[in-house]
């Protein structure tokens, strides 16, 4: 089966019992039991729900995987996977990473007593020399925000499963329908499925998936003891998302495709980030581990005052945070994402003051790129590449 069918038949997507066509939202805190002599499958939301059920069966259906979780946030879900490890325990993770991720690692997660070093993660070696004998795992992101680098992730598997490590993966700008990680041999999967998964930007939500149950049976348990469950209306109105997924992103992808080669050309732009050009460093290790480079570029102008002129003339990317709508959205790092980066650190990451970044929608592409291009003249000073 192909991914637009199994979106829509690869899971239980109908309800059994009325035949209904969409499974419908179960809003109950607890249910009735047929005898307090014994449990029964569903006896209380937080720690089961019939509407989260279906949207975790079709996630873990999209992801090859046995066993997904849902959660209230991509956060908690990456919360409920870190927070699984010990006092002395340490991790690896790329230092291209979350905004959020981050700031969970330094100011909670370093209180726990849990060790962290930071990698360039586009250097196999690095990750390897930064293991140490209480080293427990290995946490990626890729492509990386906002400069799109690329890990090979097969490269890390391999680094893990040498020293008997998990491996754990935040895979939310690829999207199940590119990149399938626990194919690659990665442990466990992490979506904020705010982002594409949803991709109407109405909701908030996140998941793990896993094919371990150990570690499934780990983060259900943190699921119902942490208790940041997705509710039901967001479970419902994800797996409503989760169905045109394939069809949002294949038009996406095709306009950040031409996006980023006209980009490539404009005199005005210094430089794009996009893993789909032939250009990019990763690109040789993307197309190995996924099916396209993704519908989010970021791409460098003169500098902040080109930022706000080029800003200013866009007519229908929305500026706003966050990605993975249908609408396209303009995202300045370094009054968003970047705005409590100092400066100077910032800049060394190549989070500069004329980065931008865009994630192209489901708009017709020759808008797209006529908006674009229109708000590309406005900026008058014209850089030498
Ligand atoms: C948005 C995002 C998150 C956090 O997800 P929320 O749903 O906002 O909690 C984590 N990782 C990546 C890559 C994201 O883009």
């Amino acid at each position: 089966m192909e991914n637009n069918t199994k979106l829509i038949h690869g899971y239980r997507a109908f309800d059994e019992t009325t035949g209904a066509s969409s499974i419908p939202i179960y809003q109950c805190s607890t249910f009735k039991q047929t005898s307090i002599k014994e449990g029964q499958p569903y006896t209380y939301s937080r720690f089961g729900n019939p509407t989260r059920a279906a949207l975790e069966e079709a996630v873990a259906a999209m992801e090859n995987g046995n066993y997904a979780v849902a959660f209230a946030s991509g956060m908690s879900a990456i919360s409920a996977v870190l927070l699984s490890f010990d006092q002395g325990d340490h991790l690896v993770m790329c230092k291209s990473i979350y905004g959020g991720t981050f700031q969970l690692v330094n100011e909670v997660m370093q209180r726990f007593g849990i060790e962290i070093t930071f990698v360039d993660e586009t250097d196999l070696t690095a990750w390897e020399e930064a293991i140490r004998p209480n080293t427990k795992g290995l946490y990626l992101e890729t492509p990386s925000n906002p400069l799109l680098s690329v890990t090979d992730i097969a490269g890390v598997v391999s680094i893990a499963k040498a020293h008997g490590l998990v491996t754990m993966i935040d895979n939310t700008f690829m999207t199940p329908q590119f990149q399938n990680p626990l194919d690659l041999g990665v442990d466990i999967v992490i979506h904020s499925a705010t982002k594409f998964i949803n991709g109407h930007s109405d909701v908030v939500a996140g998941l793990v998936i896993t094919d371990d149950p150990v570690w499934h049976e780990q983060i259900f348990l943190q699921q119902k003891v942490l208790g940041g469950i997705l509710g039901v209306e967001d479970c419902w109105l994800t797996m409503r998302g989760l169905k045109t997924m394939g069809l949002r992103m294949e038009q996406s992808v095709r306009s950040a495709e031409k996006i980023s080669q006209m980009l490539e050309q404009h005199p005005a732009v210094k430089k794009v980030n996009y893993p789909g050009l032939k250009s990019h460093p990763g690109y040789e290790i993307q197309k190995q581990q996924a099916s396209s480079g993704g519908a989010v570029l970021s791409f460098e102008l003169a500098d902040q005052e080109a930022v706000f002129a080029f800003a200013e003339a866009l007519k229908i990317p929305i500026a706003a945070v966050s990605l993975g709508g249908v609408e396209s959205i303009l995202s300045y790092p370094v009054t968003m994402s970047h705005a409590c980066v100092p400066k100077e650190e910032r800049e060394k990451q190549g989070v500069t003051d004329g980065l931008l970044r865009l994630s192209v929608g489901i708009e017709d592409t020759a808008d797209l790129l006529a908006d674009l291009t229109q708000a590309l003249a406005k900026i008058e000073e014209k850089i030498e590449k």
